[in-house]
């Protein structure tokens, strides 16, 4: 059977914060489409920076919101 611990690990978007502020990287999800679709320097220029990140995906990968309802919202 689950536990139910299983059932409180939702996806969430979260502001990734350190000392500084806000941490705006870019997204990682934008990054490996545009990547796959063009070339590696236009996933660089065109990729989304966003300080969310999704806490409960596999390396807590950095995620703008766009990306983060198209892949969970399946
Ligand atoms: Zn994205
Ligand atoms: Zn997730």
């Amino acid at each position: 059977a689950l536990s139910m611990s299983f059932y409180n690990h939702k996806h969430q978007l979260q502001d990734r914060v350190n000392e500084d502020g806000k941490n705006r990287r870019k997204c990682t999800n934008c990054y490996t489409c545009i990547s796959s679709n063009k070339s590696r320097e236009d996933a660089r220029k065109l990729g989304k920076q966003t300080y969310t990140y999704c806490g409960n995906c596999p390396g807590q990968p950095q995620m703008c919101r766009e990306c983060f309802e198209s892949i969970h919202n399946k």
